[in-house]
């Protein structure tokens, strides 16, 4: 899944003018859901935002803003969506969800990888950021404070691991980000949220900021989104593998649609970790 580095590089390729690449200043013809599923909301129509220039695309946690005036599409990439010039303007393009047409020929497409339909565009008015979808979501992972961090842990007490990929306690970090996260911070990912020290989110908070300056200086050296395969990192889908900062064999909790990696060595003082919420992963 694209996480808050990804976006935010690819919202910068948008926002470039045409003469780069980018859309910004182009303005939008037509709106077009190609899927039954792709537009969430009823009211305004996208319309509304017909005839008038994007501004630029912004970028709110995993979200892209497409902003045009008044009207701003919100548009939610899940685990395999892509926000593409649209070259071929098929009638019906593969893995298409929507399409953004411009006054001057071009368009974008929203595709989606795989079987699942997930993701999305919004239409909102107004102060887009105070309404749903975006209107749960914690602090920017790039800009929240150990202060902010310090008070969104200790509101929960849940697994460290969990609190970061939660969109609500800080918004912006995945999978990946969070098994990065907690490694290179020295915690394990399921550390109690409220029984962290001080040192310990000072470490955390360290972490973060360096885990999203490395990933977002990756990102912004490619002229396209990454594969997640790509990505550099530590212990993320490195299971068996050495950790690069010990020697120590990278470990993994398994579950259905995931896994937590981790580095016993750097994180968890040599324990490997079973997960006593789902016993049937128990060894
Ligand atoms: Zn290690």
């Amino acid at each position: 899944m694209p996480e808050l580095p990804e976006v935010q590089a690819h919202v910068e390729r948008l926002s470039r003018p045409a003469d780069e690449d980018g859309f910004a200043g182009s303005v939008l013809s037509k709106f077009t859901p190609i899927t039954f599923t792709a537009l969430k909301t009823a009211t305004p129509p996208p319309s509304d935002a017909v005839g008038t220039p994007l501004e630029r695309v912004d970028r709110r946690g995993k979200f892209l803003l497409l902003r045009f005036g008044e009207i701003t599409f919100v548009v939610h990439l899940m685990q395999g969506g892509r926000l593409v010039p649209d070259e071929k303007q098929s009638a019906k393009p593969r893995n298409g969800i929507a399409r953004w047409s411009f006054d001057d020929g071009r368009a974008l497409l929203l595709t989606e990888a795989g079987k699942e339909r997930k993701a999305g565009v919004w239409v909102v008015s107004g102060d887009a950021l105070g309404q749903p979808p975006l209107d749960g979501l914690g602090v920017d992972a790039d800009s929240v404070t150990v202060d902010a961090l310090t008070s969104a842990l200790r509101a929960k007490g849940t697994r460290l691991n969990t609190f970061l990929r939660d969109q609500h306690g800080i918004a912006g970090v995945g999978r990946m980000l969070a098994n990065e996260i907690c490694h290179r911070a020295r915690l394990s990912p399921f550390a109690s949220t409220n029984k962290l020290t001080d040192d310990q989110i000072a470490e955390l908070h360290r972490s973060i900021v360096e885990c999203i300056a490395a990933a977002l200086a990756f990102e912004r050296g490619l002229d396209r989104m990454s594969k997640s395969a790509e990505r550099p990192g530590a212990v993320h889908h490195r299971k068996g593998e050495a950790c690069p900062v010990c020697g120590d064999t990278v470990k993994a909790v398994e579950y259905n649609a995931y896994e937590v990696d981790y580095c016993p060595t750097c994180q968890t003082g040599g324990k490997v970790l079973a997960d006593n919420t789902t016993s049937k992963f128990l060894k």
